[in-house]
């Protein structure tokens, strides 16, 4: 696995092509693109890395994982009544589809669905204190106290977020939320910009990878059925729209995230993330996809087969 890992990072270290950092959340514009990490934990709990996988980045939308499980641990089934469970096949902030299905979102993962999310899990907590619960969650997952969120980027957001403002208020206006735009906006923003190393977040995903059970330690976290319905939206909608692309090449359940790191999950083998802030035009990592590629090329993990 090592020298697998060494040797993707050699061969992508030479990429000029390697896609555009967001520009749109001005703190993420500022990152430097030359940079590659990945870090990959086997069921087992053994871990192997390439590239600078403890550098903390900002993690995005690969959050929406962490606040889905946490939204289902509260309501169940009931989730389904605020948000499908649908690929979208259009790009991650669209308003489109919205007008026609009645302020529902698609699914959990694209911005609609993740602000629903958001709302869904607040049950009349405060911002802070829903905040300290996702934070604690993915402390608790990752096995690392260290965890925390960048309030620059939660702040540059915040301060450029018409859009996310916009489709909240949307979804307002058909009664979807049941607490203050700026108060769930405010929890969307700050679980965005959670920073967290690939070594960290290879971990916080590991329980997906054993039906719910964090194999390291024993815990369970979710129950296998969870487990693999997470895994499932995941692989449909986990890169927007372009979701069939990442299939189609990749062939596991992942989740992108617009600072450039990639979650993917090969169930009963590993959890693997990856890094790479330059993006293609849909949003997600573009070195960060070729890795992945080259990863389950070599090591055959993709869940259609070798
Ligand atoms: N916080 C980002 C936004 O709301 C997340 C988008 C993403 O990572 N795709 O636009």
């Amino acid at each position: 696995m090592q020298d697998i890992l060494d040797e993707i990072n050699a061969e992508l270290s030479s990429r000029s092509e390697r896609g555009k950092v967001a520009t749109y959340i001005p703190e993420l514009a500022c990152i430097d693109p030359d940079q590659f990490a990945m870090a990959v934990v086997l069921a087992d709990g053994r871990t192997f890395s390439a590239g600078c996988a403890d550098k903390l980045f900002s993690i995005q939308s690969i959050s929406k994982v962490f606040t889905l499980t946490i939204a289902l641990g509260k309501l169940g089934d009931g989730l389904w009544s605020r948000v499908g469970r649908e690929p979208s096949g259009d790009p991650f902030n669209s308003i489109v589809q919205l007008e026609h299905e009645s302020g529902k979102p698609r699914n959990p993962f694209i911005n609609a669905g993740a602000i629903a999310i958001a709302d869904a899990i607040m049950m009349g907590h405060q911002p802070k204190e829903t905040l300290a619960e996702i934070l604690e969650f993915v402390r608790f997952l990752a096995n690392d106290r260290s965890i925390g969120i960048d309030e620059n980027v939660a702040r540059s957001e915040l301060l450029t977020g018409h859009r996310n403002a916009s489709l909240a208020h949307f979804m307002a206006s058909f009664g979807r939320l049941s607490h203050p735009v700026e108060q769930v906006l405010g929890v969307y923003f700050h679980h965005c910009s959670i920073s967290m190393s690939c070594q960290q977040l290879a971990h916080a995903g590991l329980f997906l990878v054993a039906d719910g059970v964090n194999p390291s330690s024993g815990v369970k976290v979710v129950s296998a059925q969870r487990a693999r319905r997470i895994n499932s939206l995941m692989l449909m909608c986990g890169h927007y729209d372009g979701s069939g692309e990442f299939a189609f090449r990749v062939g596991l359940p992942g989740k992108s995230g617009v600072g450039g790191g990639i979650l993917a999950i090969a169930p009963g083998k590993a959890s693997i993330a990856v890094w790479s802030p330059g993006l293609d035009t849909v949003g997600n990592s573009k070195l960060g996809a070729e890795a992945l590629e080259m990863l389950v090329k070599r090591t055959g993990w993709s869940i259609f087969g070798n």
